[in-house]
């Protein structure tokens, strides 16, 4: 199988920017930064050059001094007071520290702005400020080259952000979201894509000239190039931003069309006025540390893929982030992969179910989508307990490639069991009131499970406990045999045990079949049913349902473990 490698970042911003149609609440404005930015690039010689104002929220307490975030590849950051006008005046901007990350060039300074007079409480600020930055040096989801350039404030301060609580436990410290608007201005021959509402009139755009009206909360970002934009026919306006022509694009317009309209089924809304896929050089991506990255209201895609077949299962899971670890994230560590990689992921799977069917949505359980990322799925997660590296879903915090990998491989497997125990419709009803209801919030982990179980108006702490709290998976042996007109099956369990509902399917080679769902919990659970043909064979869950051992999985997983043994003497 062709590896589809993919750092996938899941860089999950919203905006629901002035659409007729939204149906998503939004923050406060009060609460949060509002930004008037015009930014030059110069593609040529890797620079930005940016002016603007922000106004930042009042605080409890009279302040003179404000800290703000801002990447170390800016630099002559001139700040001066202009509200309230008894406050205005220069300022004086000094660079405190720089908090490194991962890699030279991707740290985040930290700004503190001495007012020139105080600032009481309860006043906003507005402050009117410049920079200019960039360079040869590219930093996460941020790079200024010659043939593109992009920026995504989820991954570098590229204007100046307000922190926004402790430091994250990938060790980044974080901003606040904003809104207002953004006015960019590039070579003619460049075309701009960002997010909310383009303003621009084509005799602007010609000139290089794009403004965008961003009415709700989003980290800005922006990607430039030399693009010809292929427009999408879907409900909700798209397009392709392409380096060079496709045979392959009108695919990915119906493809991703058709995945929104799946995930809109599921999620409710889509939470942005238009989605778009940008393309990104491959080796530029790379130094830009991705090579996916689901941003608010559009995906960068590095040329590789593109040049790929329209990958279902992976737009699947990146347009899903569009509401899971954006619109709504979650408040603690508790849940936090859950709810942003694991739904990804299930909505990722119930793409695939819904476009290409319930046997695609099998294989993908099983073993994998095709081309898709090679570990997640059920095989990936047997894989994982053979190396001794399984953890309960509840808590996933420490290690981030593990948490990740096990929210895409048991994690989205559990999610579509518990769609399938509440009922896929109540489920689907479920997600999408709890969406609108916290949309733009951080939520909590448990407050999300007791919203399904209300929804589901019954107790499911005992699916929570064996499928959240646990590590591991059940084993189901079966037995059966046929007396007469009726089939005898006997099915055992080891303990911890587990309660689920079996599809067992008899049949025979004349093509005679009789499916039916039994229910255990116990060690040993008994059933019989009457049955009007000769039974030669009896499968238990044919489709691979539950997340359970098979035979074939305990094989590789015994594989796996005499290897990691051998390597470990
Ligand atoms: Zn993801």
């Amino acid at each position: 199988m062709k590896k589809y490698i993919a750092i996938t970042i899941w860089l999950l911003l919203l905006s629901v920017s002035g659409c007729p149609n939204q149906s998503y609440s939004t923050l406060a404005a009060g609460s949060l930064p509002r930004y008037d930015l015009s930014i030059r690039i110069v593609p040529d010689a890797h620079r930005l050059e940016a002016t603007g104002t922000m106004r930042l929220p009042a605080t409890k307490s009279s302040r003179d001094s404000i800290e703000l975030s801002l990447s170390e590849l800016m630099t002559d950051f001139r700040v001066e007071v202009v509200g309230p006008p008894s406050a205005a005046g220069s300022a004086i901007t000094e660079k405190v520290t720089v908090r490194p990350y991962s890699r030279p060039g991707w740290g985040t300074a930290t700004w503190r702005v001495h007012l020139p007079h105080p600032i009481n409480a309860g006043t906003p600020t507005v402050l009117r400020f410049s920079y200019t930055g960039g360079g040869a040096h590219t930093s996460f989801i941020f790079s200024l080259e010659s043939e593109v350039c992009f920026g995504a404030g989820i991954g570098t301060a590229w204007y100046p952000e307000i922190e926004d609580g402790p430091v994250q436990s990938d060790g980044r410290l974080r901003g606040l979201r904003g809104t207002g608007s953004l006015n960019f201005f590039v070579p003619p021959g460049y075309v701009l894509e960002s997010q909310g509402l383009s303003l621009s009139k084509p005799v602007e755009l010609s000139r290089g000239e794009f403004r965008f009206n961003i009415g709700d909360p989003v980290f800005f970002a922006f990607a430039a190039g030399r693009y010809k934009v292929q427009p999408g026919h879907g409900r909700i306006p798209s397009a392709l931003y392409l380096l060079k022509p496709r045979v392959n694009a009108e695919s990915y317009l119906t493809g991703s069309e058709k995945v929104l309209d799946a995930l809109v089924r599921e999620f409710g809304p889509y939470p942005h006025p238009e989605f778009a896929i940008v393309e990104v050089p491959s080796e530029q991506a790379d130094r830009a540390g991705f090579s996916g990255a689901s941003l608010e209201g559009f995906i960068l895609s590095n040329t590789d893929f593109l040049d790929k077949d329209f990958n279902t299962a992976f737009f699947g899971h990146e347009i899903s982030h569009q509401w899971w670890g954006n619109l709504i994230r979650s408040k603690t560590v508790q849940g936090r992969w859950m709810m942003s990689e694991g739904m990804a992921q299930f909505g990722s799977l119930r793409a695939v179910e819904i476009i290409e069917g319930t046997a695609a949505a099998e294989r993908y359980r099983r073993t994998g989508y095709p081309d898709y990322i090679s570990d997640q799925n059920a095989l990936g997660y047997f894989t994982l307990i053979a190396k001794g590296t399984d953890h309960r879903l509840s808590d996933l915090a420490q290690d981030g490639d593990l948490s990740r990998r096990l929210s895409n491989s048991k994690g989205f497997i559990v999610w579509d069991m518990l769609s399938r125990e509440v009922g896929r419709r109540q489920f689907s009803h479920t997600l999408q009131s709890f969406l609108r209801e916290h949309a733009n919030q951080r939520v909590e982990w448990n407050g999300f499970l007791r919203a399904i179980e209300n929804g589901a108006g019954r107790n499911l702490r005992w699916f929570y406990e064996q499928w959240f709290e646990r590590t591991g998976a059940p084993d189901f042996q079966f037995s059966w045999k046929q007396e007469g007109r009726r089939l005898r099956v006997g099915i055992t369990q080891t303990s911890p045990h587990y309660q689920a509902t079996l599809e067992i399917e008899a049949g025979n080679k004349g093509g005679q079949r009789l499916v039916r769902n039994v229910r255990l919990g116990a060690a040993q659970t008994s059933f019989s049913f009457p049955i009007n043909f000769r039974v030669e064979s009896v499968v238990l869950d044919p489709h691979y349902l539950v997340l359970r051992w098979t035979p074939e999985y305990r094989a590789v997983a015994n594989a796996a473990r005499s290897f990691s043994l051998e390597l470990n003497q």
